[in-house]
């Protein structure tokens, strides 16, 4: 499938989604904390989605497998093991716990998408390092958003920044163009080599999203058909932008 660019008018209607992911995602970091249920994060950033008039992008979504409902929540929200597309539940978050909260949604017809680990608390050493390699590995891919670059440097600069200290690359889920549609072409694997694949051109936009293990890459979903956790139990951090590539500087459109 061919790949949509999109105009600078385009991108800057792109904008106006993307802040609002941002703004959504600031309240709900100041939220999490020991007691706090995902119910409550989902209630909140539904609430923040209706005053704005934004349409939630995940609530509802369809599964690609038959038999398995809807995506009921507004946000996804994945605590340790859960890589993505955990539902939000009423348990309460507890004191060491991380959580990757994504969030998506439509304005003005076009998506913004991005997501974000925490840390509950306070977390240990180890998962602490998880978290602040998978977030650098995003900031390291969001470097290669150039034109002229292939989305292989990106996926190259995902890959080795996260392999270099020993942790896992999820295979199976990938990031992905946005627009007008949530998902678009191409995909952008996490794992790949520099110098190979789609072109990048100005108006391409991405949303770039490292799924890190902090043991082994091989993931499973549970029987809701929709939360993806690590086969082994370890854990997994979570980081999301969306990103414009333009005739200069990467434009990291889903943060001010
Ligand atoms: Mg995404």
């Amino acid at each position: 499938m061919s790949i949509e660019l999109k105009s600078t008018k385009e991108i800057e209607r792109m904008r106006a989604a993307g802040l609002f992911v941002y703004e959504v995602h600031q309240v709900l970091a100041e939220m999490v904390q020991p007691g706090v249920t995902t119910r409550d994060l989902d209630r909140k950033a539904h609430e923040l989605c209706r005053a704005r008039g934004a349409i939630p992008a995940f609530l509802n979504y369809p599964s690609a497998s038959s038999g398995v409902c809807p995506f009921p929540g507004v946000i996804c929200a994945s605590a340790n093991e859960v890589i993505v597309h955990g539902i939000p539940d009423d348990r309460p978050l507890e004191e060491g716990d991380i959580l990757s909260i994504d969030f998506g949604c439509c304005i003005d017809e076009f998506f913004g998408d991005a997501a974000v680990t925490h840390a509950v608390g306070t977390i240990d050493a180890a998962a602490q390092e998880l978290l602040t390699v998978t977030e650098a590995s995003l900031e390291d891919a969001i470097r290669q958003c150039y034109a002229g670059n292939r989305i292989g440097d990106i996926s190259h600069a995902v890959q080795s920044r996260v392999e270099r200290h020993g942790f896992g690359v999820v295979r199976e889920f990938v990031g992905h163009g946005i627009g007008r549609r949530m998902h678009e072409p191409p995909h952008v694997p996490n794992f790949g080599r520099s110098g190979q694949g789609r072109l990048l051109k100005p108006g391409m936009v991405l949303a770039i999203e490292p799924m890190v293990t902090a043991g082994g890459f091989e993931t499973k979903v549970v029987e809701d058909g929709w939360t993806a956790v690590t086969r082994d139990g370890s854990l997994a951090a979570h980081f999301e932008h969306t990103v414009a590539i333009t005739d200069g500087e990467p434009y990291v459109l889903s943060r001010p």
